[in-house]
């Protein structure tokens, strides 16, 4: 009998080499640790050091890999980009929705253009995304519509070239730092709910936007809403395949959201699981070390089973991506998977310190600080922190619920 042959090419394999070099000194040991981030979030020193990071990162040649060498890419594989994904994990690099400044453009805006974008899009502005020149946030959810994506309501008015701009959009990640939106408008509010809408470009910095910041449970800061008040964005450049035909569009770019990268999330969530173990090994459950505990070692056995499934699901995706296939409502099943499987991770870490969780300032819960009145995220140990942040991982690009809607819908034929 064959079994799957899931090692790499020995091309893939230099690369991994030479990447690992560069991360070495991009990354210090001091960068790597858990708190290191959390510690500074909202801080102007942890934008500076991701921007700079950033900038060097595409300098040497790390910075979409697989994206088209024409467009600032490296025009590599699929093995190397999931090779990248590991490296990049591996060294807790600031990458990902909550740290990657260029998170946005590169997972989600970049591969919108590649597909829908007109050339003189794809030349201005994917080079962009990878320096870290310009960052962008996604402007699709607005206070009355969220999982109702279709029902939004901030409207586009066609005034000769420009279209003007007005409404509000809502828990935009990244928006404290974002210089750009890519956005979802109503361009003809007769029209049937999916059509009239279109895809546009927002410059942030233009008159009449204002960003206001949303502070997050676990005390993060980079969330935000923004109002827009007659902001007259040029036509020209700025709308992503056609005007009223942006649905098509979005759609595409859900499923490459609720895709993400399985690879790196197989990693940097492994890492979290290993966080938790460490936390097992200093704390008593009922009289025993929680390490020893059945139930915990069977929630443990668990959480690294389903990491396992997800990083197979990221090969299948990845291979499927590289073929040119379009993964659909399948991409829902990956944001189930990934989103339960971080949530279970977090609540098991929370178990596991209990009550003392809540106060404890260190890792491992061996150290114990009663929280004052006035403290916030930044005294809290990351395993609480992580415990709280997480939590939105089930509503980001789409809830649980609305994820089991389409793949009952999509996948399983099921009755309505
Ligand atoms: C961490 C985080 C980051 C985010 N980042 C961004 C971002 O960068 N840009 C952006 O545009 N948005 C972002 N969002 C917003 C996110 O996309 C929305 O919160 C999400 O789509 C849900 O919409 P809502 O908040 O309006 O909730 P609602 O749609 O009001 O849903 C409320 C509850 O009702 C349930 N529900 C609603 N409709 C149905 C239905 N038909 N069937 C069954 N249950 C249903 C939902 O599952 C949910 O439990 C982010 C959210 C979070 C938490």
């Amino acid at each position: 009998m064959h079994g799957m042959d899931l090692r790499y090419s020995p091309a893939a394999e230099r690369f991994r080499r030479e990447i690992r070099r560069w991360l070495e000194e991009s990354v210090p040991a001091k960068r790597r640790r858990p708190r290191f981030w959390i510690d500074r979030d909202g801080s102007e020193e942890s934008l500076e050091l991701r921007r700079r990071w950033e900038k060097d990162r595409f300098d040497n040649g790390f910075a979409g890999v697989d994206w088209p060498a024409e467009f600032g890419g490296r025009g590599a594989d699929h093995e190397i980009r999931a090779v990248h994904d590991e490296e990049m994990a591996r060294a807790r690099a600031p990458i990902g929705p909550f740290l990657g400044l260029t998170y946005l453009g590169t997972a989600l805006l970049g591969p919108t253009l590649l597909r829908y974008g007109s050339d003189a899009q794809k030349r201005t502005i994917l080079p962009r995304i990878l320096s870290g020149e310009t960052i962008w946030c996604q402007g699709f959810s607005e206070p009355e519509s969220g999982s109702d994506l279709a029902g939004l309501s901030t409207t586009a008015r066609r005034d000769g070239d420009v279209l003007v701009v007005s409404g509000q959009k809502t828990w935009t990640s990244l928006a404290r730092h974002a210089d750009a939106m890519f956005a979802l408008v109503r361009t003809d509010p007769q029209a049937a709910r999916r059509r009239g809408i279109t895809f546009l470009l927002i410059d942030l910095t233009l008159p009449g936007v204002h960003v206001r910041p949303i502070r997050q449970m676990s005390g993060s800061y980079e969330f935000g809403e923004e109002f827009f008040d007659g902001v007259r964005v040029p036509v020209d450049g700025n709308v992503v395949g056609r005007i009223d035909d942006g649905w098509a569009v979005a759609r595409y770019l859900l499923s490459v959201e609720r895709n993400a990268s399985p690879i790196s999330q197989y990693v940097e969530f492994g890492h979290e699981l290993d966080d938790v173990i460490a936390a097992a090994r200093h704390t008593w459950k009922d009289g025993l070390p929680a390490i020893e505990h059945p139930q915990i070692r069977t929630r443990i056995a668990r959480c690294r089973a389903d990491l396992e499934l997800l990083r197979v699901r990221g090969y299948d995706a990845m291979t499927r991506t590289a073929r040119g296939q379009d993964l659909g409502a399948d991409a829902s099943v990956t944001k189930l998977l990934w989103s339960r499987t971080r949530l279970a991770i977090a609540d098991l870490g929370a178990d596991i310190l209990g009550v003392d969780g809540q106060l404890s300032t260190e890792p491992d819960g061996r150290h114990h600080d009663r929280l004052s009145a006035e403290s916030d995220g930044g005294h809290l140990g990351h395993l609480r922190w992580r415990h709280l942040h997480v939590r939105g991982q089930r509503i980001a690009g789409g809830t649980a619920q609305i994820q089991r809607t389409i793949i009952a819908r999509d996948l399983l034929d099921l009755p309505r």
